[in-house]
């Protein structure tokens, strides 16, 4: 019997670092045993670990877009697994320019990666991981645990941006990416298990700029680029999902932020499951 567990990584949006426990954008989809890794916010590979994930099974990996808080950690988390133990093959799946993303990443660790394969015996990492480009909405990949299809979603000026659903034989598992408020979601996640979307919670904005004073048109692209809560329930409930998770918060460090506020704004639109994300919290 097919299993797919859910594991959220990071949950908050951004790539400022912040003392709260919410770390940047990640997750993971364990199919029988076998991790897809979507977004690699810093941090990623710890949080991996401790979840339970050996990093030498990684086995493929997905970028929704190229904001840092989704790519900070694309190439250390390859480098870590291959520090870790691998010794197997891995694809990366994203939009351009992910190919020669790959190939700077494992040029600026060139002398690391030099030295560990003559002194300690290691594979080369780069006949190891393969990266993929796509630029339109398709079915990205498919193998014999899950089809993984991709949409265009909007966000501002970063183009492409992508969400991803994961068809499994037991789940599908819809991760919107950092979007506005769109029908895409909403076709791309019709009837699916899972719909986790990003969510910004707008009367906080003021604060966030605040920690953010080199940012003079942030409110502009916080305001057009993402989506509130209220509206990723109206998505969760024209899709007809199962359960909605908010993730991707923002701001994810306001202690005047709490689950109960994210939770009462995606209750005025969806009446079904709430989750709020947490770090390292399986569904
Ligand atoms: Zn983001
Ligand atoms: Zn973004």
């Amino acid at each position: 019997m097919s299993t797919t567990r859910l594991i959220l990584l990071g949950t908050k949006g951004g790539p400022r670092p912040t003392p709260h426990y919410r770390g940047q954008p990640a997750q993971v989809i364990v199919i029988d045993g076998v991790p897809y890794v979507i977004d690699c916010g810093s941090g990623v590979a710890d949080k991996l670990v401790l979840a339970g994930i050996k990093l030498p099974d990684l086995r493929h990996v997905f970028v929704t877009h190229h904001h840092s808080d989704h790519v900070l950690d694309y190439g250390n988390l390859l480098l870590l697994a291959w520090a870790s133990g691998l010794k197997s093959r891995v694809d990366c799946w994203g939009p351009p320019p992910l190919v020669e993303m790959t190939r700077l990443a494992f040029a600026l660790n060139r002398v690391d990666i030099d030295v560990r394969i003559a002194d300690e015996g290691r594979p080369d990492p780069r006949a190891l991981v393969f990266a993929h480009e796509f630029a339109t909405a398709e079915t990205v990949m498919q193998d014999e645990r899950v089809r993984v299809t991709a949409a265009l979603v909007p966000h501002g000026p970063m183009k492409p941006a992508f969400a991803f659903r994961f068809d499994t034989a037991d789940r599908s598992i819809v991760i919107s990416g950092d979007t506005a408020y769109s029908e895409v979601v909403i076709a791309l996640a019709a009837g699916a298990d899972i719909l986790v979307h990003e969510a910004i919670y707008l009367p906080a904005i003021d604060r966030l700029l605040a920690r953010n004073p080199n940012a003079a048109t942030l409110r502009r692209h916080l305001i057009d680029g993402h989506t509130t809560p209220e509206d990723a329930g109206r998505v969760a409930a024209a899709a007809g999902v199962k359960t909605l998770v908010l993730s991707h918060l923002v701001p994810g460090d306001d202690p005047a932020v709490t689950e109960e506020t994210w939770l009462g704004e995606a209750r005025k639109t969806y009446t079904g499951p709430i989750i709020i994300g947490r770090d390292l919290l399986e569904i």
